[in-house]
């Protein structure tokens, strides 16, 4: 059995200090927006390279109170990529405006910065880009249409914690970063939890008013806001994983390294890191014609695999009319032959040579 992804290796070498840490949290009964929970936004700030960093409850949610922070709302357009988790366009839904689809890169399967040019109309008042699968997308071309077209970049980051750009972190490239710390990302806590960046002052004012009913002071409240904040053991947790965050995005490399060696003479195509910036491996995912076949051996082995995205947001019917789509030929090629493989820092090489063996006898049988 290799798993796609094993949160227990993890939990073991964390466990000695960390569970000493969540019991001090329980005994201070400070339960919400507590001490740990400003000490991180202090540390992730530090880390990310932002000058503020405003944490919430889940990585829809910054996303949601980041468009709503930008003032973004009815009658406004936001054009973002068809292939990535539904939360991205969920998110321009929940404001009020329209997710408009525009076609990913077919070699970094990031939107296509030309896509996105071709997709601007008088309404557009945003670009959401996703760093998907942990590469970061092409922050500099998005960042030039937006600067002449005068639309503002906000970031989905869910994937790419601690990827980085020649320019900048992932999440202080655009006016506001988004992040999840759902337990399966590359920065997990133990149950829902997000962050928002942003170089902004006005912005992060507005979203620590905002993710606290809009509360200013104590039942003083300047407008509608959101019930959508960290809790204190999601704060510890964090903490305590943040050092560590590196060294596990460089395991996810070594393990991709090992990955893209062991399928080079097989007929799939392996992830391109296109240079623009460090990949860190949220998922690693290869595109094959055979797709179905490698899965099913795959299962038959006892070897974790998944579709993401088997159906890209264009084709979803919870969209429906709510959404505009353009040409995405490449987004329905990748979405008919993608498969990912294991991956998490603790996977070792003897285990990544196993899946490429299974990988291999699939397409020789
Ligand atoms: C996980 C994810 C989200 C949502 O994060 P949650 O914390 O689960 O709400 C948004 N966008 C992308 C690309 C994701 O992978």
């Amino acid at each position: 059995m290799i798993p796609m992804l094993d949160l227990k290796a993890q939990y073991e070498a964390l466990r000695p200090t960390l569970e000493p840490a969540l019991s001090e949290a329980l005994a201070a009964t400070q339960f919400v927006l507590g001490p740990n929970v400003q000490a991180f936004e202090t540390e992730v700030a530090s880390y990310l390279g932002a000058r503020h960093a405003i944490t919430c409850a889940s990585g829809t949610d910054a996303l949601h109170l980041a468009l709503d922070a930008a003032g973004i709302g009815p009658g406004d357009e936001v054009i973002t990529t068809p292939f990535t988790f539904i939360a991205t366009a969920e998110a321009i839904c929940y404001v009020g405006a329209t997710p408009v689809f525009a076609d990913i890169d077919p070699g970094t399967w990031n939107i296509d910065p030309a896509a996105v040019e071709a997709a601007i109309t008088p309404r557009t008042r945003a670009i959401l880009p996703v760093h998907l699968f942990g590469q970061p997308a092409d922050m500099d071309a998005l960042n030039r249409i937006a600067c002449n077209h005068e639309l503002l970049v906000i970031e989905d980051c869910a994937q790419s914690f601690g990827a980085s750009t020649p320019a900048g972190m992932t999440g202080t490239r655009g006016l506001a970063g988004c992040f999840s710390f759902f337990p399966s990302k590359n920065l997990g806590c133990y149950g829902d939890g997000g962050l928002i960046t942003t170089n902004d002052d006005a912005m992060a004012e507005r979203l620590r008013i905002q993710r606290n009913h809009g509360q200013t002071r104590r039942y003083h409240h300047e407008f509608i806001g959101y019930n959508s904040r960290l809790d204190e053991l999601q704060a510890v947790v964090l903490r305590h994983k943040l050092p560590h965050i590196d060294r596990w995005n460089a395991e996810r490399r070594r393990v991709a390294d090992r990955y893209d060696a062991g399928l080079a003479d097989l007929p799939v195509t392996c992830p391109i890191r296109d240079g623009a910036g460090t990949h860190v491996f949220h998922q690693y995912t290869l595109l094959s014609s055979a797709r179905d076949a490698i899965a099913e051996a795959l299962n038959a082995a006892g070897i974790g695999n998944a579709i993401y995205y088997p159906v890209p947001l264009h084709r979803q019917p919870a969209f429906g009319a709510a959404a505009v789509s353009h040409d995405l030929a490449h987004a329905e090629d990748v979405a008919r032959r993608c498969l990912s493989l294991p991956m998490f820092p603790e996977l070792d090489n003897e285990r990544v040579d196993r899946v490429c063996d299974a990988i291999r006898q699939a397409l020789d049988g």
